[in-house]
């Protein structure tokens, strides 16, 4: 899952990153409006966390313009304390969701995780797919009743194929959707993270299938 963070405040955007990078998003960040709207104009994201008192284009106005581009795109837009008036014209602009500040960081990850269900799991509490099930406000993984224990580097891999199931990921794609491959070597470590995920979920009927010179492809046989 691709995060961008609009935020001029430093060390709340900081925080931000710090604590969804652990939860294994792909994060990036603009710090002011103009920058937020390039970005937007060039890439596509999971989710938009934007902050609304923004330098050089202020939130309202990022969010009208990508609104224009992509109507549907998931926003949680963030507000200063009893700005009540900017929460309605969020709201009407197309916001999906508010957070007031100050706000602790585990509500805002609540609210990410509760968006991110709705608007990339279809509001589905958990997706089956063969033997395996997934939880997707948990973030667990499930082969029947027993949980299977992913590493949050697996988790983020295995979300990414699940969302595109049927279809070849390639590993451009795994790399953009997760944090911090910089200290690793990335298409490597893609193939050695692949490899353990297939052990986890060994035996069942679902399988990872390398599509050689494209990528993966994670599906079900049919019974
Ligand atoms: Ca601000």
């Amino acid at each position: 899952m691709r995060i961008l963070i609009i935020e001029d405040d430093v060390p709340l955007a900081d925080s931000l990153i710090t604590s969804l990078k652990q939860a294994e998003y792909g994060v990036d960040w603009a710090k002011d409006g103009q920058e937020a709207d390039y970005v937007l104009a060039h890439q596509d994201y999971d989710l938009i966390v934007l902050d609304l008192g923004l330098p050089k284009l202020d939130g309202f106005q990022v969010l009208k313009r990508q609104r224009e581009r992509k109507p549907h795109s998931p926003v949680l837009v963030l507000t200063a304390r009893d700005a009540l008036g900017d929460r309605v014209k969020g709201l009407d602009l197309g916001a999906d969701d508010y957070m007031t500040k100050p706000f602790e960081l585990p509500e805002l990850e609540a609210r990410i995780r509760a968006l991110l269900r709705r608007t990339s799991w279809g509001g589905k509490e958990r997706i089956g797919l063969g033997n395996l099930s997934f939880d997707a406000s948990g973030r667990r993984l499930y082969c029947g009743e027993r949980a299977i224990d992913l590493s949050a580097r697996e988790l983020g891999i295995f979300e990414i194929l699940l969302r595109r199931v049927g279809k070849v990921v390639s590993k451009e794609q795994l790399l953009e959707g997760l944090y911090g491959w910089e200290g690793e070597t990335g298409d490597n470590a893609i193939e050695v993270y692949i490899h353990r995920l297939r052990k986890k979920i060994d035996g069942g009927s679902v399988s990872i299938l390398t599509v050689r010179g494209l990528g993966y492809l994670m599906d079900a046989q049919q019974a």
